[in-house]
């Protein structure tokens, strides 16, 4: 597709980096997202995980430069750490992985500065248009081609339904996503569906380490497992 218009449900960083990468294939790329962007790197309800520690391993910090030139050094400038794998104590469900000297690093940042310098990149792009505040409600078209998207001023349930066109649409709206039930309200078949991780769920947590507790020499990730005792004494004897 050369021409036309291309819409993504959900800006987040999927959503995001999906606009980006169509650039020069869609005459216009149009951004749906529910929530309205802060001015800066802040939290926004549409990812409630940002306020936990987040980073990005080898691969998906490599494969971001790749798409965006230079989007590792504006992290770096911008307060990123990138932390070596070598010397890393990895607290895993099966124990403390044995240390090992690796070229690979991962990134860490908070989650409101990744977001934010994706979105910057992205806020500059001509071709992308974008319609904050707004719920997509349904799709457009038949089982054969889909047309468009349905969209709504966010949490109006008596506002307007509004008709967008498009070529394409690209399903960024993460986990919760309504798309198989819109389409099977178009007469579409169920949508054949693989999963990797069913039933997984990261846990969430925030705990205050008591002074002394992690040296500041020692980079430690802990995993939990199922007992939370023996988790609690191996967290104990890597800190
Ligand atoms: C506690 C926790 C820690 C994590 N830590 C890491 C980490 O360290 N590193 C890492 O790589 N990953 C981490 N993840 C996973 C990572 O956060 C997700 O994989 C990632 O956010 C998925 O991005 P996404 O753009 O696909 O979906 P989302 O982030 O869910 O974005 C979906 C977007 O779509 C919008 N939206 C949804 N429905 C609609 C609609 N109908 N109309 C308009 N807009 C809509 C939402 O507002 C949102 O902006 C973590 C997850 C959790 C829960």
């Amino acid at each position: 597709m050369e021409r036309g218009t291309a819409v993504v449900i959900g800006g987040g960083l999927a959503g995001l980096l999906a606009a980006w990468a169509l650039r020069g294939y869609a005459e216009r790329i149009v951004i749906v997202e529910r929530d309205r962007y802060p001015e800066g790197p802040a939290f926004r309800s549409g990812v409630p995980q940002a306020r936990h520690a987040h980073l990005l391993l080898e691969a998906g910090h490599r494969a971001l430069e790749e798409l965006m030139p230079g989007a590792r050094e504006e992290l770096l400038a911008a307060g990123a750490v990138r932390v070596p794998m070598s010397g890393v104590r990895w607290l895993s469900a099966a124990g403390w992985l044995a240390e090992y000297e690796s070229e690979v690093a991962f990134l860490s940042c908070t989650r409101p500065l990744l977001d934010h310098t994706v979105l910057r990149r992205v806020r500059a792009e001509p071709s992308v248009r974008w319609l904050e505040n707004t719920d997509v409600v349904g799709l457009l078209g038949t089982p054969g081609e889909l047309t468009g998207v349905q969209v709504r001023a966010r949490g109006d349930a008596r506002a307007r339904v509004r008709e967008l066109g498009a070529e394409m649409v690209v399903d960024a709206s993460g986990r919760t996503s309504s798309v198989p039930a819109w389409l099977a309200r178009l007469g579409c078949p169920p949508i054949p569906r693989s999963a990797s991780t069913r039933g997984c769920r990261t846990p969430a947590g925030c705990t205050t380490a008591r002074p002394g507790w992690i040296r500041a020499s020692t980079r430690s990730i802990c995993r939990p497992r199922p007992r939370r005792a023996q988790a609690r004494r191996g967290a104990a004897r890597g800190g």
